[in-house]
């Protein structure tokens, strides 16, 4: 491609992002294609022969786009969301334009010192203390797998220690399957893990971790790591982190705290006490991709003990060796990966043009809807909020008097139907879970362009799939 052609097309792939942005609410929200639809209609073998770029755009959007699910149409309720916003795509158009490998500082100096001083700007956003320092990675996967090897080292590093094969692992039965592959993936083994049972609000029961651990060195175990959850995956529970952090101390155990998804409301003044205890924590990671408008992907992992990251990651191969490595930060030793994006780009774009303020807005703004939304479920006969709001994700299910004594199985197959009918639509799109054996819509409320008319859309299209449903 040519420079000239490169510019064009730019520019006509620019006015096509910006269309985008503004119809996409207009879109089917998920594509209706079933299982290898469109491989089918895709070449086995790459060409040969160099095609012109109108020919590849035109199958972007004949074979390609109608097969998405669109995650930033206002009615995305699925999940959590998958932010982005506009100066965070135009961010990554400069990332990818500059094409950096930013692994060392030698290798891209203003990228390592923008992500210093972009973690910096973040844990003083989340109101964590300057004890703790921050980098970006891929995602919170790779962040809680970075901190169960981080705490395994602390046992390894440990001269004549032969127990390390003994190691133990907490989590509640809520947490992220990602704390499960973690255990897996570090040599721990899931034998070693153990889930603590939850209380009625779906959080951590701290007193059955205490007997867990008590229980678990009695047998000759050395617990290792505890990760607590603040705001679960199915239902934004929040471990009592004080509580936790308190059984922690003192037994060397490391204390990780995922908060994914429900970090970015740390940012937000009011929200804070929710987080009471994080900063008793060792690592945290929340990602700034999920709710606070920044293109995955960029998930930032916060650390106590640095020493203990490095002692984890760190080698240094002779041809990257350089003279400046006692002054700089190389991330390449503060995770898994050699090569990194210049990922800190578009969380400095982000965070300057909505400044903090707008991004507490934003959040309050979800946090609010997600309320009004859970008063109007409360008050309509037959349906029932099933787990506290303390985000933008309202639990709920339909249970109306005509099934009153449905055994539990028929009730969760109505409220599968339910659903099932609700995304049929493709105006909106909402996924589920189970909570206490019962399947439960979820709602999350927390795209950006979603306003309170999305909301009220959703809650009338569930209404109506629910009296056409019958029990
Ligand atoms: C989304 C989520 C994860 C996984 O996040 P990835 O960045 O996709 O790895 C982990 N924990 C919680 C609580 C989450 O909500």
């Amino acid at each position: 491609m040519r420079p000239d052609e490169f510019r064009r097309r730019a520019h006509q792939l620019v006015d096509w992002m910006a269309d985008y942005f503004q119809n996409v609410g207009e879109l089917p929200i998920t594509p209706d294609v079933h299982p290898g639809d469109i491989m089918r209609v895709l070449p086995e073998a790459a060409p040969d022969d160099a095609e012109s770029f109108d020919r590849i755009w035109e199958d972007f959007q004949q074979l390609i786009l109608p097969g998405m699910t669109h995650w930033n149409h206002p009615g995305w309720f699925a999940y959590f969301p998958a932010n982005n916003s506009p100066p965070s795509v135009l961010a990554e158009m400069v990332t990818a334009t500059l094409g950096a490998q930013c692994m060392s500082w030698a290798t891209s100096p203003a990228a390592t010192e923008l992500e210093q001083i972009t973690m910096t700007w973040l844990r003083q956003m989340l109101g964590l203390p300057e004890g703790f320092t921050g980098v970006i990675q891929d995602t919170a996967s790779t962040a809680t797998l970075v901190a169960l090897l981080s705490a395994r080292q602390r046992y390894q590093s440990e001269p004549g220690d032969e127990s390390s094969g003994r190691l133990t692992v907490y989590a509640s039965t809520e947490a992220h399957s990602s704390v499960e592959k973690a255990v897996k993936l570090s040599g721990i083994g899931l034998e070693q893990f153990r889930r603590i049972a939850v209380d009625d609000e779906y959080a951590m029961r701290a007193d059955l971790l205490a007997q867990a651990i008590q229980r678990d060195l009695g047998n000759g175990y050395r617990p290792a790591c505890v990760v607590a959850t603040a705001g679960t995956t199915s239902s934004t529970a929040i471990d009592p982190l004080s509580a936790v952090a308190e059984i922690c101390d003192g037994r060397k155990v490391w204390l990780h705290v995922d908060a994914a998804y429900a970090g970015a409301a740390a940012i937000v003044p009011e929200l804070r006490p929710l987080f009471a205890g994080i900063e008793r924590a060792d690592s945290i990671v929340f990602n700034p991709h999920k709710w606070m408008l920044v293109n995955f992907d960029c998930s930032a992992y916060f650390v106590r003990d640095t020493q203990a990251l490095l002692r984890t990651f760190q080698i240094t191969p002779e041809y990257l060796r350089t003279s400046q490595d006692a002054e700089v930060v190389n991330y390449r030793d503060w995770g898994i990966q050699l090569g990194r994006r210049f990922r800190a780009l578009k969380l400095w774009f982000v965070i300057r043009q909505y400044g903090v303020n707008g991004l507490r807005d934003m959040i309050r703004h979800h946090v609010g809807l997600a309320h009004q939304l859970a008063g109007r479920i409360r008050e309509t006969p037959g349906f029932e909020v099933v787990a506290p709001v303390r985000f933008g994700l309202v639990c709920f299910r339909y249970c109306p008097r005509a099934a009153a004594g449905l055994d539990s199985e028929r009730l969760n197959d109505l409220n599968r139907r339910v659903l099932a009918r609700v995304n049929a639509g493709r105006k909106v799109f909402l996924t589920h879970t189970m909570l206490g054996g019962n399947h439960v819509l979820r709602m999350a409320i927390g795209q950006r362009l979603t306003m309170r008319s999305h909301v009220e859309m959703a809650w009338d299209l569930i209404q109506e799939a629910a009296s056409s449903e019958t029990a």
